[in-house]
């Protein structure tokens, strides 16, 4: 009898420990199963979806050319997994562990029918696998990451295997098209694929690029205007490529790259955190900040709109926001300026920017996303940083980002590199730019006395 192999956020043939210990049982059924019903299931947002779509095809595509191919199902997972179970005879499935609370609550109900196997394989090294000096988990990245490094590297990855058996005979699948993950009209999308390339050798060849300039990351990852960084967060996050992979891929490139590796060190902070605190995208993890009193009404609506929309009269989170809405991706050091300017400028709530960020991210990460925007609140376990109220425009101006604001902003292509930042203030603003929503200085005290009355 084959054995399930059940894919999640794992989407890849090499290195990938549920499919080689699949692969030692005997045939092996691949499946996909396309849940939105499990307890405190998040449904995936739509930048997420088309991602999905294109390396679910990708995935099939290449365990065909293993002679296998990849069965698509929808419903409880537990349901659609037992049912494939009758269906096959299988009484086993191999996986990856997940540690988002709706993927643990289907392990635990899939756990119950069949006999499940979950093996390590999406993070450096699991959460839970480094602890304090007293065993508890830790709270803060910097130890966090200390203990973690001393147990690194992790063991070089498991090349793909060269052929997949196969069952004698295949059981129904549902096609991809029907399951309507892409958008119709309007096609938010289309700029995506100049962009992305989703799948497994779409991630091989991002990595392979970003190897030849991997030893500058520390010197350029800030500079929004080139691409400094590795833009592997999507493929990442859907299992593409594994951490170990692009560990040793970039170790290996050689020259300064510890500052890159410790990024991949904040990808498993953020799992450990969210293992520990499973509502975090939710709740405030500083109970005092829910005292904090976020601006509401239709003004705060406004302002929540002009922003999503970049429309803020900051041409720094503008560009930000527009890369966001047409690529599915905004570089990091904008999106702690963009998160910044929401939360302690606009006064508004940072679980509607996070919530905004699941929709349009491709690399929407429960974990990752929920433990940035609490780290750049201040309201996170680990960071009280109310006070520290980032300044678009000086930081605009330090990281360069003339040449990121024209790429984003066409309205405002023409200005100089002295008024691009500020284009209000230099007196020569395009009348189809909108004015800033509010200055700098007013909201910036705003913010503070409203951290004031929270402590
Ligand atoms: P690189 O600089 O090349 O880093 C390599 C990898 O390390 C990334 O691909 C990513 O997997 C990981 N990484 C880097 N920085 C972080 C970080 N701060 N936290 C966790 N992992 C990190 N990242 C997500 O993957 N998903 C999210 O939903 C997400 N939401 C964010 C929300 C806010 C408000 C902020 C400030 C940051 C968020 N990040 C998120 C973190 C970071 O911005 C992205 O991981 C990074 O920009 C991805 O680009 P890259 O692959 O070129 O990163």
């Amino acid at each position: 009898v084959p054995v399930l192999l059940w894919f999640r956020r794992d989407l890849r043939l090499a290195d990938q420990p549920a499919l080689a210990a699949a692969l030692k049982a005997g045939t092996v059924l691949p499946v996909y199963v396309l849940d939105d019903e499990t307890a405190k299931h998040r449904a995936m947002g739509g930048a997420s979806r088309w991602w999905l779509h294109h390396s679910l095809a990708s995935l099939d595509a290449a365990l065909r050319e293993k002679g296998s191919r990849l069965i698509l199902r929808r419903g409880r997972s537990e349901e659609a997994l037992a049912r494939l179970a009758d269906e096959t005879g299988a009484d086993t499935v191999h996986c990856i562990r997940h540690y988002e609370p709706w993927w643990r609550n289907a392990e635990r109900a899939v756990s119950k029918r069949l006999t499940l196997c979950c093996h390590d394989g999406n993070y450096l090294l699991p959460p839970g696998a480094v602890t304090s000096g007293a065993g508890s988990p830790y709270k803060i990245f910097t130890p966090f990451w200390r203990s973690l490094r001393d147990c690194l590297p992790p063991a070089p990855p498991r090349p793909t295997p060269s052929r997949i058996a196969a069952p004698a005979h295949w059981p129904a699948s549902d096609r991809l098209e029907d399951w309507a993950l892409l958008p119709t009209a309007p096609d938010w999308a289309a700029g995506f694929c100049a962009e992305w390339t989703p799948g497994e050798a779409g991630a091989h060849k991002r990595l392979r690029r970003f190897r030849d300039h991997a030893a500058r990351y520390d010197d350029t990852r800030n500079l929004p205007s080139i691409e400094g960084s590795s833009r592997l967060s999507p493929h990442l996050h859907f299992g593409e490529v594994s951490p170990a992979q692009v560990w040793h891929a970039v170790a290996d490139a050689g020259g300064q790259v510890e500052a890159y590796l410790r990024e991949l060190g904040w990808r498993d902070f953020a799992q450990n955190l969210i293992c520990q605190y499973p509502d975090y995208a939710a709740r405030n993890g500083r109970p005092a900040f829910d005292a904090m009193e976020w601006r509401s009404g239709q003004d705060a609506k406004d302002d929540l709109r002009a922003w999503q929309q970049g429309r803020t009269g900051y041409p720094i989170v503008d560009a930000g926001m527009r890369q966001l809405w047409a690529t599915g991706w905004m570089h990091n050091r904008v999106r702690m300026i963009a998160a910044s300017f929401l939360i302690k400028h606009l006064l508004i709530d940072w679980r509607e920017g996070e919530r905004w960020f699941w929709d349009t991210l491709v690399d929407a990460d429960y974990g990752s996303n929920a433990v940035n925007w609490q780290w750049v609140s201040g309201s996170g376990v680990d960071s009280s940083q109310w006070s520290r109220v980032m300044a678009p425009l000086s930081q605009s101006e330090k990281f360069d980002a003339a040449g990121y604001i024209r790429a984003w902003v066409p309205e405002l292509a023409k200005l100089s590199d002295a008024a691009i930042h500020d284009p209000e203030e230099a007196g020569c603003r395009p009348r189809d730019y909108p004015a800033k929503r509010i200055n700098h200085r007013e909201a910036r005290e705003r913010a503070l006395a409203a951290g004031r009355a929270v402590r």
